[in-house]
Parts: structure tokens; C-alpha cells; sequence
């Protein structure tokens, strides 16, 4: 059976060299993630590049996203890179420290309004929560605290204040600069972090548009705001992330699990993507083997209905990225092949279709699950028609037939979808059914005698166009 909730990872020290890269999308990767948040764009420029060399050697389509730093705030660096801080010892939080000057006892920080932001009793978690810091005196500039749990802390590592209270923008102007760096590299996905609200995505997407990028909006779901907003948020994104870094910090960690199943649940109601993110596999940055909790974790987020499951420093800073990508890939078809047997065919779709593609794509579904075909093709310019259909739970490959190599990227993040890059665009319909037929048999996704699905539009070559099905049985010319 053949994978279909994709895999996620992020690119960084650990990802440069091109073998371990290629390696990575052999045994599963299909999106890469670019985080902003750690070097410069010069750096970003060559992993785009080596992405795309890699995806070349690999023969594989492997679709991009953007992470964009936000406003996070963040601890500069170390002489060393890391220290270990012990609990009951003293670490001081002073933005008059250069970049790369911290020690044992103090570090630099990037903002400089924390201390007019917290006050002695205040706690601060690091690292997305695992160093706890109890501020003690704030002297100046410079925050003293005692550390109340400690452990390794490494360079940029993001601070928050416990209760929450970031006042920023989602989008700083190193954001915007980002946004058209990402639109120029022609990225496929472009992340907002700390989004608040709708406001923010809307933002996002009119700068990126500006800038000529095409690229798709995920709206990073770590912030107490944006769950609120949920709703207003879904109803302008084309995908969230269940940042569960931040967002554990901001709600406590015992509400992650019910958070992540809401946001799921939704985002699939309303028809958009979903990714579920971090410390999925996080013992692999040591660890040849993941746990068995993490291998439930990423089995659960599977059948959550996710599209797509993230790895964040396994994969960038990790000493297995290709075992951490080929651990997640094994999980999931384990997962997967539970799954079916459960909900087969039962969602719903109770609401008004609005749009031809969209009515086409819940016919094909409905029809594909009650018939046993073998495969659906969608031909499809903007990958809106597989996405429709990816909406609907079944275990039956929905291939994306696609002259434009932006849409076969875009749509390597859609559960059960798989880019074909398919070049005809003539009128002649039995001519264009023997070359689908021809590219299905050529790469081994069918037999002749098998019965497969077809959607298209009659004037290709426009979006949105799709509005036939047709049922047909593959043969041989
Ligand atoms: P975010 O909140 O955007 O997820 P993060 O700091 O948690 O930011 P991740 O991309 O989740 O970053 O990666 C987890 C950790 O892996 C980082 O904190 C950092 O230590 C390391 N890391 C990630 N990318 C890089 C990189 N390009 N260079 C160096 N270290 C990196
Ligand atoms: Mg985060
Ligand atoms: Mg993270």
C-alpha cells in the first residue's frame, strides 16, 4: 500500500550534504521546510538549491515551505554553541551582549524591551518550554534569573513569558523581506508565524502576491489569539500548522492533544490543509530507534486526519535525518492501514457545493469509494480538484496530472495526492485518455483491465475548469 499522509522536514547543518538530502526524499520526504528563524538567506539560497538538485537525483517532485521567523523572541548565541545549565544556577538574559558571546552564565538577546516586560516572580521557559527560568532582579537592560529546570540550551533558541502576552505583529519587516526573498526563490508554501488572526494571513498573501510569489499560506497555529480565531483564520488560509512548540508554551502542554484534534478536525471540515508539528520524533536527534510514545504520537496524528507530519531538529540538526524521515514514513503506513478499516466512506458532506470542481471532486469520491477503481487522475492546473478530493477519506491514489511543475509541487503536501507531470493539452479526447493511460502504465500505478477514474475540464487551461468524470478501463495501445 502506498503512503499517503506526507512527511515534512526541516533543513539545516545536518541536511547539507546532497547524499543525505537525496536519501531523505528516496525514503520519504516530500516537503522541505526552510526555517527562517535560524541563518541568512544567503544560506537558505544554496539548501533551495540543493533541494532542487536532490529532488532531480532523487526523481522525485519535493515541494518547498517557508518558515517566517515572526515575532519570536529569541536568545542570541554561544562562544561554544551550547552550555548546560544546572538548576539552581544563576543565567542572565542581556541584550548589551554581542551575538556570539554567550557563556555559562548569561547570553544575549535580541530584543531589547525585555526587561520593561517582566518583573521579579515572572517564569520564562526556552526552547519551546524544556528550560524553565525564575526571573530574579532586573537590573537595567540586563534579567537575572535562576534556572528552576535546567538542560542543554543551544543558540536562538526562542523565550517566552509564561501566561503569554507577545504584543508584536505576526510580520516584522525581516518577515517582509523574507516573504519576497521566498517569492523570487518561487517557494511553494510560505508559513506565518504567531499568526493572530485572519488580518495576518490576508497580509501575508497580498506581499507575496506583490512580489509575483504564487506561493500557498500556512497559518501556524502557537499562539492563545489565533485559537480563538480559528474559524476566521481557516476561512483565509490554505493550510495550518499545529505548532505545538509554542503553542504548548502559550496553553500549557496538557491541552496540546485536544487542541490538535480540534484544529485537525476543522481545517478538514473546511476543506484546508493540515500539518502537525513538532518533537514528533524528537528522541531521533540522538537516537537511531524513536520511542514508543513518539511512535504513537505520529500514529495518532495520522489518524487525526492530518495531511502531513513534520520532523523539526531530527531532521536539521539530528544525527539520523535519513532514519528519522524513513522511521516517520514506516509509522504512518503502520497507521494508515489501520485507519481504512475504521471510516470508510462515512464523512460527511452535508454543505452546498459552490463550485463545479468542488461538486465533480465529492462525485468522484463518493463513486471511487463505492466502486473499487484503481486510481483517480485529476487533470489539474492550480491542484484545487485533487485537493477537494483529498478531503474526502479513502484509500484509493489520487493522482495529479499537471503541465505545471509550481501545481505538481504544491500538491506533494496533500494526503493521498501524487504529482504526475503530464504534458497534453489537445483536444482530441481518445488521444489525451491512451497518453494518460500510457503514463499510468509506464510508471507502474495500474494494469490493463483496471478501471480507473478521470476528471477534467473542457477548456484546459483554466483553473477552476474542471467539470467531467468519466470511468473508463485502462488499455494498452
Ligand atoms: P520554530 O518556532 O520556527 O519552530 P525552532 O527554533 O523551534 O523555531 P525548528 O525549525 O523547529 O526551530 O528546529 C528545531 C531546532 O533545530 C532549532 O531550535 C535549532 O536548534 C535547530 N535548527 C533548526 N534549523 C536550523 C538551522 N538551519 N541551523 C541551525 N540549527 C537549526
Ligand atoms: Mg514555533
Ligand atoms: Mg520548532
Amino acid at each position: 500500500m502506498q503512503r499517503r499522509t506526507k512527511i515534512v522536514a526541516t533543513l539545516g547543518p545536518a541536511t547539507d550534504d546532497i547524499l543525505i538530502l537525496t536519501d531523505m526524499m528516496r525514503v520519504g520526504l516530500d516537503v522541505a521546510r526552510v526555517n527562517f528563524s535560524h541563518g541568512q538567506q544567503d544560506d537558505h539560497a544554496r539548501r533551495i538549491e540543493l533541494v532542487r538538485e536532490a529532488a532531480a537525483r532523487a526523481g522525485k517532485i519535493v515541494g518547498i515551505l517557508a518558515d517566517l521567523g515572526g515575532p519570536k523572541i529569541r536568545i542570541e548565541g554561544f562562544r561554544e554553541g551550547r552550555v548546560r545549565l544546572r538548576e539552581g544556577e544563576r543565567f542572565a538574559l542581556d541584550p548589551r551582549l554581542a551575538a556570539d558571546a554567550g557563556v555559562q552564565h548569561e547570553v544575549g538577546i535580541a530584543y531589547g524591551n525585555l526587561h520593561r516586560d517582566v518583573r521579579p516572580g515572572d517564569t520564562l521557559l526556552l526552547a519551546d518550554g524544556q528550560i524553565v527560568l525564575d526571573v530574579a532582579a532586573v537590573e537595567g537592560p540586563r534579567v537575572e534569573t535562576v534556572v528552576r529546570l535546567g538542560g542543554e540550551l543551544s543558540n536562538r533558541k526562542g523565550l517566552n513569558r509564561q501566561g503569554g502576552g507577545i504584543s508584536a505583529p505576526a510580520l516584522s519587516d525581516k518577515d517582509h523581506d523574507d516573504i519576497r526573498f521566498a517569492a523570487r526563490q518561487e517557494i511553494d508554501y510560505i508559513a506565518v508565524s504567531f499568526a493572530r488572526d485572519a488580518a495576518d494571513i490576508r497580509e501575508a498573501r497580498t506581499r507575496l502576491r506583490e512580489w509575483g510569489g504564487q506561493g500557498r499560506i500556512v497559518a501556524k497555529i502557537e499562539r492563545h489569539e489565533s485559537v480563538e480565531n480559528l474559524p476566521s483564520i481557516l476561512d483565509e488560509t490554505d493550510a495550518v500548522m499545529v505548532a505545538r512548540g509554542d503553542l504548548g508554551v502559550e496553553m500549557g502542554y496538557a491541552e496540546i492533544t485536544g487542541l490538535q484534534k480540534t484544529i485537525l478536525h476543522q481545517a478538514r471540515n473546511k476543506f484546508r490543509v493540515a500539518i502537525t508539528a513538532t518533537q514528533m520524533m524528537e528522541s531521533m536527534i540522538q537516537s537511531p530507534m524513536p520511542t514508543r510514545a513518539e511512535v504513537s504520537d505520529v500514529a495518532n496524528a495520522v489518524m487525526d486526519g492530518t495531511d502531513a507530519v513534520m520532523l523539526s531538529a531530527e531532521t536539521a540538526v539530528g544525527r539520523y535525518p535519513v532514519k528519522a524521515v524513513e522511521a516517520m514514513a514506516q509509522v504512518i503506513v503502520g497507521a494508515e492501514k489501520y485507519q481504512l478499516s475504521l471510516q470508510r466512506a462515512r464523512d460527511r458532506n452535508a454543505g452546498h457545493f459552490t463550485r463545479n470542481d468542488e461538486a465533480i471532486a465529492m462525485a468522484v469520491m463518493y463513486t471511487a469509494n463505492h466502486m473499487r477503481v484503481r486510481a483517480i487522475v485529476a487533470l489539474t492546473e492550480s491542484g484545487s480538484t485533487p485537493l477537494w478530493m483529498s478531503r474526502i477519506r479513502s484509500d484509493i491514489p489520487i493522482y495529479a496530472f499537471t503541465r505545471h511543475a509550481a501545481t505538481a509541487r504544491r500538491v506533494t503536501l496533500y494526503r493521498g495526492v501524487y504529482p504526475v507531470a503530464f504534458d497534453v493539452t489537445e483536444p482530441d479526447t481518445t488521444h489525451v485518455q491512451q497518453s494518460i493511460f500510457a503514463r499510468l502504465l509506464e510508471l507502474n500505478l495500474v494494469e490493463a483491465g483496471d478501471h480507473v477514474i478521470v476528471t477534467s475540464g473542457a477548456l484546459t487551461g483554466v483553473s477552476g475548469g474542471t467539470n467531467t468524470l468519466q470511468i473508463l478501463e485502462v488499455t494498452r495501445k
